[in-house]
């Protein structure tokens, strides 16, 4: 039987060796530096643009430790009516239980965990004193959903189409390639979108082979080594 330190019973030998565990049920992998790694790279792109943002900021409503955003662009950044309280998530398309059709079609997962999210703020905000709703809140919530495949959930699309406004607003030379500007690039990454929406995609995977590297040496595979 096929293992791994997380011991998730389904996992199959296949799972294993081609990787799509690691990427999807494994407990063993460390989502926490996913997560903040992934933050880490939006505040980073907001500061190209010369805009300040808050991190973490658990004080929202002045309220305990929750922390409905990881990432608060002010209502100035995007000229938004609110601001907006980024939330970054990754999920697995095969590993939600209440979706069956998530692995088949096209968002399904990163949808259903949009949907979560924000429910999951409407509680937090019910749960104030005086209580809140989404309505009478100053933040907006916004889940930056990640699939475990790449895939940018509905809202992550929706807001990256808002920062590449927010770039060509800001940037007097918005046409010059990275090259030109003196900045960071590679030949495949030589503008801002390409740039940042590789950043991003990059550090889930960085992450997610690091994770493997680290699980893989500490488990049992008997098969793996055979
Ligand atoms: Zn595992």
């Amino acid at each position: 039987m096929a293992k791994c330190p997380c011991n998730d019973h389904t996992l199959t030998l296949d799972e294993l060796l081609d990787g799509w565990h690691f990427a999807t049920r494994c407990q063993q992998t460390n989502r926490t530096s996913r997560h903040d790694g992934i933050r880490d790279v939006i505040v980073a792109l907001y500061k190209e643009l010369r805009q300040t943002v808050g991190t973490e900021p658990n004080r929202l409503h002045n309220f305990g430790n929750d922390r409905p955003a990881d990432v608060l662009a002010f209502a100035s950044v995007h000229n938004t009516a609110k601001h907006l309280a980024l939330d970054v998530a990754v999920i697995s398309p095969d590993n939600v239980d209440k979706l069956p059709a998530a692995a088949t079609q096209q968002y399904h997962a990163a949808k259903g965990k949009e949907k979560a999210k924000i429910k999951q703020y409407e509680n937090y905000l019910g749960r104030l004193n005086p209580p809140e709703t989404p309505a009478s809140s100053d933040y907006e919530k916004v889940p930056l959903v990640m699939e475990s495949t790449g895939a940018w959930g509905p809202r992550m699309q929706s807001w990256w189409k808002d920062v590449i406004k927010l770039y060509n607003d800001v940037e007097a030379d918005s046409g010059n390639s990275r090259r030109q500007k003196g900045l960071a690039h590679t030949w495949s990454a030589n503008s801002f979108t390409s740039w940042w929406a590789q950043r991003i995609s990059c550090t889930y995977v960085r992450h997610l082979i690091e994770n493997i590297e680290r699980v893989a040496k500490s488990g049992a595979y008997s098969h793996y080594h055979a």
